[in-house]
């Protein structure tokens, strides 16, 4: 879809909230928005603020979205992005380039370090982005939780999209449920036809659609058609295919039809160009002693380790020195759980302030977050509390689990989701770094 088309579209929508909401509530929020793109079932709506972009998703989000659906396709989701008061206007043309909205440009093949443990699978992200459809149909990446899955997704992404391709990114567990909207809403067709229409077809995390019957069969139809017509399919999963514990027999045998591939821990090694490579990024200069310290500290997956360096960077900025040895041991020292320091090797937050904070930022109240309401805001502020804890004092899954009266899985989930989320929804990470903010003043 193109941009012109994102405006007009939410032209027309705007004609449908005008009536729906009081005038001056649609002078204030929604007179200076505009619709900047559609792709891949997210309307991206330019705002003239953060006020007025946060306003609108925690308040008109559903509004907004109904109306979307209506007029685009079902599970369409609204993202907002503050584009500034003065451009672009509606009847100018500066629109965002669109790649940048839906994969992340952090996310490349340049910028993804290989060693022993991703070679193969890198190889063949690679060989599908070149040649889609044309030799590992489907390509199946297997790993663990932070070893580069997302990030091969999002680089065989933009690649392809940079050379014309047609190309579409789901999270198994969004499929699963615009399915259900779809079917809900009858609109199955629309929703087929969507995603029979693309050269390439990502689909991360394909464990979320286990056991769900009605989705795997959705699912293995379509993967039929994309793989009849030589479309290429990128699946990951954190189990290899055999051991996914789905309903269909025949759509785990599919994914055994192509290339099957593995990622594992990095090495040492891999861990230290790793670091070197995001230092780089992050504009600090590391010895080799503090580049070797930290990836003997964090062995788990990558997003650890650069969680350690994160921390290091941070704690270096905070006494205003560059990163020694001793400083790096201070810094980590609550990770090799040598102390029970806060993350930071600041004092840890009471958790009821992080709770609160959250609370307070999401509109629901302290009991909502710690209880048992299910409906979605709470739902989501319950797992940005869980994550922040995590993050801000480096407390184990079962500590937290505990203090929400839940197991490890759900926090381990909780973390996992935002930690994922945060990749590509700029409004989340906004209100996360509003609330460390918060907790750090
Ligand atoms: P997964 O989807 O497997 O859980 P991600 O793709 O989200 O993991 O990776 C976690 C983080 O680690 C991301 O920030 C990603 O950019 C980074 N990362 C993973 N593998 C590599 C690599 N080989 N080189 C550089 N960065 C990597
Ligand atoms: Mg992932």
């Amino acid at each position: 879809m193109t941009d012109r088309t994102a405006r007009e579209i939410w032209e027309t929508a705007l004609g449908e909230i005008q009536v729906q909401v009081n005038k001056s509530n649609y002078r204030t929020f929604f007179e200076k928005t505009v619709g900047l793109s559609c792709e891949t079932g997210r309307f991206l709506i330019g705002t003239p603020s953060v006020f007025v972009a946060e306003y609108l998703d925690r308040s008109q989000r559903s509004l907004i979205e109904k109306t979307l659906i209506a007029l685009t396709a079902p599970g369409t989701s609204v993202v907002f992005q503050v584009t500034g008061a003065n451009a672009p206007g509606r009847s100018e043309t500066r629109v965002p380039q669109r790649e940048a909205v839906f994969f992340n440009p952090r996310y490349t093949f340049d910028s993804f370090i290989t060693g022993a443990a991703n070679r193969m699978a890198f190889a063949a992200a690679q060989s599908v982005a070149e040649n889609p459809g044309h030799g590992y149909n489907p390509l199946f990446i297997y790993a663990g939780v932070g070893l580069g899955k997302t990030h091969l997704l999002h680089a065989i992404g933009s690649s392809a999209q940079a050379q014309g391709r047609k190309v579409l990114y789901i999270s198994a567990e969004r499929f699963t449920n615009e399915f259900v909207n779809a079917i809900r809403l009858r609109q199955t067709e629309d929703f087929h036809r969507r995603y029979r229409s693309v050269d390439i077809l990502l689909v991360d995390d394909i464990q979320f659609i286990s056991g769900k019957e009605q989705t795997e069969e959705s699912f293995f139809h379509t993967f039929n058609e994309l793989h009849n017509a030589n479309r290429q399919i990128v699946v990951t999963s954190d189990t290899p295919p055999g051991a996914l514990p789905l309903v269909q027999d025949r759509l785990r045998s599919r994914f055994g039809w192509g290339l099957t591939v593995d990622i594992q821990p990095p090495d040492l090694e891999t861990r230290m160009a790793i670091l070197r490579d995001k230092s780089v990024t992050h504009g600090v200069v590391l010895s080799s002693e503090v580049v070797e310290l930290i990836a003997r500290t964090a062995q788990g997956n990558i997003r650890e380790l650069e969680g350690a360096l994160n921390r290091v960077t941070a704690y270096a900025q905070l006494v205003g020195a560059a990163p020694t040895l001793e400083l790096v041991k201070k810094a980590l020292a609550s990770v090799s759980g040598r102390s029970g320091g806060g993350h930071d090797g600041l004092p840890p937050v009471p958790h009821n302030r992080i709770i609160s904070l959250v609370a307070e930022n999401f509109q629901v109240t302290r009991e909502d977050i710690t209880g048992r309401r299910r409906d979605k805001k709470t739902v989501l502020a319950r797992q940005v509390a869980m994550y922040l804890i995590k993050q801000q004092n480096g407390c184990s899954l079962a500590q937290i689990g505990e203090e929400f009266d839940r197991d490890h899985s759900t926090v381990i989930y909780a973390c996992e989701k935002i930690a994922g989320e945060l990749a590509h929804n700029a409004y989340l990470d906004r209100l996360i770094h509003t609330i460390r903010e918060s907790l750090a003043g």
